[in-house]
């Protein structure tokens, strides 16, 4: 929608005009629950078209080869097992624990419960992106603070630089090496101390949201009386065919250490159906690409630059502006928007 609305926008260079762009925050958050839906059901469909059987309800390890799902109330005994349990969002500390406090995380966002004109959005990787991006192009004023001296820390610094210029466009403020120190509720939202590189600052914002980063959700998964270990950030390690300790327990996507990408999960679950289905398989990190659906998207499969100069890579790169592109010129997207 905020893409359609851009679109709109840039459609007054082409001699098409409208009055003024407005949205319905209803009819926002129902097209988006439609779009979850639809999408829901076409998984669902691919599921029974094969074969597969699907329990609602949260599992957990209760033998080695058995899991109690809770809400079906049900022991499902297995040969070998996948544990994609993702990381899930949680409020820092010090934001509190209230869902209806007015600090949203990156799933509450996502429902848009409403267009707040003022938004504080805390950390920039690229959850805090999209959804400040979204939000700006919603029309709330989008302040971002970032504790690291940059932004989208694993993707190379000039294709970062194309995202930050939008940010400068679309953001009010964007603070890199800055903190949060206090916040305070008030009626109309929050005031926020903000040490920045320039000093201490004080803002109000109407909403605030935390995208600092997701907790691994393998608290109540029953892993520990198995033997099932898990890093310091609570993910589970896996072998190369993404085996844990237990080789007939396999673990993929967010839940394992590594990037929380969408590609790297799916090519994670291809390796150990393989695995499980008796093929070779192995995965390989260098060749799944990652997808950042900021504004610009940035995708980048391979090694970045970055990490190949860390390892004394000899690296060639290779530019080629969208500006020089007749069909991004004429889809009045030459910046790659
Ligand atoms: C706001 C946002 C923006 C993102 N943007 C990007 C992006 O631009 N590019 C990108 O590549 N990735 C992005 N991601 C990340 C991407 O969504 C994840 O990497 C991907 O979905 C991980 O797949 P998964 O299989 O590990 O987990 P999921 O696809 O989330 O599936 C995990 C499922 O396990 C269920 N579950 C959890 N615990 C239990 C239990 N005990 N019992 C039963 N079921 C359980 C959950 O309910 C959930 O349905 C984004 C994520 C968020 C939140």
């Amino acid at each position: 929608m905020v893409n359609v609305a851009d679109s709109v926008r840039q459609a007054e260079n082409m001699g098409i005009v409208y009055e003024k762009i407005d949205f319905d925050p209803s009819a926002l958050a129902a097209y988006i629950r439609d779009t979850v839906d639809d999408l829901a059901e076409g998984v669902a469909r691919l599921v029974k078209n094969r074969d597969i059987e699907q329990i609602r309800g949260h599992a957990r390890f209760i033998e080695s080869n058995q899991v109690y799902v809770d809400g079906a109330n049900t022991i499902v005994r297995f040969s070998h097992a996948v544990i994609a349990t993702i990381r899930i969002n949680e409020l820092p500390e010090n934001l509190g624990t209230d869902p209806d406090s007015g600090v949203w995380t990156s799933d509450q966002a996502l429902t848009v419960p409403e267009i707040p004109s003022s938004l504080l959005v805390i950390g920039g990787g690229y959850i805090g992106l999209e959804i400040g991006q979204a939000f700006a192009g919603l029309g709330s004023r989008v302040t971002l603070v970032e504790a690291a001296p940059h932004l989208l820390a694993a993707a190379d610094p000039d294709l970062v630089q194309t995202v930050i210029k939008q940010c400068k466009k679309q953001f009010e403020t964007v603070h890199l090496n800055s903190r949060i120190t206090e916040i305070t509720k008030n009626d109309a939202g929050f005031s926020v101390k903000i040490v920045t590189e320039n000093g201490e600052i004080t803002g109000d914002f109407s909403r605030i949201l935390a995208a600092t980063g997701r907790r691994a959700n393998t608290t109540d998964l029953g892993l520990s009386a198995l033997g099932i270990d898990t890093n310091e950030q609570g993910l589970i390690p896996v072998d190369d065919q993404c085996r844990t300790v237990l080789p007939h327990i396999f673990a993929i996507g967010d839940i394992t250490p590594g990037p929380a990408l969408a590609h790297k999960a799916v090519r994670q679950a291809r390796v150990a159906a393989e695995t499980i289905a008796g093929k070779k398989s192995a995965y390989d990190n260098v060749s799944v690409p990652a997808v950042l659906f900021t504004r610009p998207e940035i995708a980048w499969t391979g090694l970045t630059e970055t990490a190949a100069k860390k390892n004394r890579i000899p690296v060639t790169v290779g530019k080629f502006p969208l500006t020089a592109l007749g069909r991004a010129k004429a889809w009045a997207g030459p910046k790659g928007l």
